[in-house]
């Protein structure tokens, strides 16, 4: 692929000034049972079933490590190009009520991958990941009535421990995104990157992967960092955005008015689109870590750590690759954003299979990209045979771009074939001697028009295509009229 030049975006939000980032991803692994105990991993239950003495840190329980909860922290650690090494746990403490143990392990001091980095896909820029370390997830607090969602001023809180003890890695990167679209962009690859390797499901609407963003700012050609901020727990990749965006207008504005950045955790507020200060670094936590005395070290073996990287799926880059290899050619722009929209989306195995069954590849690309993304929540009644029939059916012309579509939305929301569809809405395609039937009627009709066509004026084709389509009730091909307009000039 060719590598486009690097975007020059990351100058252009407040003129004269440099956002500097760096992110800290929190992903849920996909294992079945939690970090610790045997509970059920999973979202959405009753509050307060999947919870047991171990992750209610009950006097005398002890916790056990989960060996698949490891193998998937390796295989991040291994799709992040980093070097896994023997790692320990530390006692993490700080009194929260949706902790119950009041210490969350976690790993400090040697985290079991260290210094990886991933290339962004658009714009080819490396980004470097310090560590991807293993933690257990806390429980969940909910504030109800008066505060908004918020403690102050709420009439109760209500404490869900199915949470709490769910396996965690968290990814910290280097200070090196420079923009909200790269940013953007990281995530986006890292979140398909969890996907691909199986270490996560992905899915941001449900916590599965949430996202601490550090902002700073300083003047362009600086060479020193400005204090950061902290914007905590962004769930979606639009909050991300507006979030940093929102942030770094922030600190520019305060540092224009001859005031200073104070280093601190800020919370974003979506509805009013705007951070607003948690605590800090005064009234940070001491957190006194101490290494936890109830787990051994990890030191996955090398024969161990090789078994896990065979079991690692296609990663994004060489499923891009994959796509890339069915176009002759593929430089910067729509057709290589629609390969990394497809792959980001998981769509990418639908298209290799569609153009395996002889479907064309710009088509397949497309439709997958615009209208099976745009509905993506029905990707299961979308069979591969279905698809590629649909696409047959638009290459040779027996329905317009334009039918396709609506039946390929059809086809999405109700599981069933192309033809069953087409016929269904009256876009059985129109035989092609009806076809030259009409443009035969229009012909006779515009002698003048066909006159000058026949002498080489070409746009006039734009015209009788027209007219075939009114004629039609819109059902003809416009293709298929433009050659046979040509044939007939011939
Ligand atoms: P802490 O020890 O306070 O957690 P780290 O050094 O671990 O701080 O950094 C936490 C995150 O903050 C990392 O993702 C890092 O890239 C980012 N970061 C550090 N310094 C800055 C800065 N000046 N501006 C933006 N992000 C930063
Ligand atoms: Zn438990
Ligand atoms: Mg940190």
């Amino acid at each position: 692929m060719a590598k486009p030049m690097p975007s020059e975006a990351a100058n252009e939000f407040i003129p004269g000034w440099e956002m500097v980032i760096g992110l800290e991803v929190h992903c849920e692994l996909k294992t079945r049972t939690k970090l610790f105990c045997g509970c059920t991993n999973s979202f959405g239950h009753e509050p307060n079933t999947n919870i047991c003495p171990v992750c209610l840190g009950l006097p005398g329980s002890l916790p056990v490590i989960n060996e698949s909860a490891v193998e998937l922290a390796v295989r991040i650690g291994l799709s992040l190009n980093c070097k896994v090494d023997e790692s320990i746990f530390h006692r993490k403490n700080y009194f929260y009520p949706d902790m119950p143990k009041d210490y969350q392990v976690s790993q400090y001091e040697r985290a079991i991958n260290e210094n990886g980095y991933l290339e962004l896909p658009l714009s080819k820029k490396m980004v470097r990941i310090e560590r991807a370390h293993i933690e257990e997830d806390t429980g969940k607090s909910t504030h109800v009535g008066g505060g908004g969602g918020r403690i102050h001023g709420a009439d109760h809180s209500l404490v869900d421990y199915n949470r709490a003890g769910i396996p965690l890695v968290e990814i910290v990167s280097a200070p090196d995104l420079r923009s909200a679209d790269e940013a953007r962009e990281y995530v986006s690859e890292l979140r398909a990157i969890l996907v691909a390797s199986g270490a996560s499901d992905g899915k941001m609407e449900e916590g599965s992967l949430r996202v601490d963003a550090n902002v700073s700012v300083r003047r362009l050609g600086s060479e020193e960092f400005g204090t950061r901020c902290e914007i905590k727990n962004l769930n979606s990749l639009r909050s991300l955005v507006r979030a940093i965006e929102y942030e770094a207008q922030r600190q520019v504005e305060l540092i224009n008015s001859g005031e200073r950045v104070i280093q601190q955790t800020r919370h974003w507020n979506e509805d009013q689109g705007v951070t607003t200060a948690m605590r800090s670094k005064e009234e940070a936590y001491d957190y006194r870590y101490f290494p936890e005395p109830d787990l051994v070290p990890l030191s996955p073996s090398d024969e161990w750590i090789a078994e896990i990287q065979g079991r690692i799926g296609l990663l994004p880059a060489a499923r891009r690759e994959r796509m890339a290899s069915l176009f002759a050619s593929v430089s910067a722009g729509s057709t290589l954003d629609q390969i990394v929209t497809a792959v980001g989306l998981g769509l990418d195995d639908l298209v290799v299979a569609a153009v395996e069954c002889g479907a064309d590849p710009k088509l397949a690309l497309a439709r997958a990209t615009n209208e099976v993304a745009s509905d993506i929540g029905n990707l299961s009644n979308l069979t591969v045979a279905n698809f590629s029939d649909l696409l047959m059916m638009e290459f040779e012309s027996k329905l317009s771009a334009t039918q396709a579509k609506t039946v390929l939305s059809k086809m999405l929301e109700s599981g069933s074939g192309p033809q069953e569809v087409a016929k269904s809405l009256g876009f059985e395609a129109l035989d092609a001697s009806i076809l030259e039937g009409l443009v035969d009627q229009v012909i006779s009709g515009s002698p003048k028009e066909w006159e000058r066509f026949s002498m080489g004026e070409d746009q006039l084709s734009g015209f009788f295509i027209g007219q075939v389509m009114k004629l039609s009730k819109g059902r003809a091909d416009g293709k298929a009229v433009t050659s046979i307009l040509r044939s007939k000039r011939a």
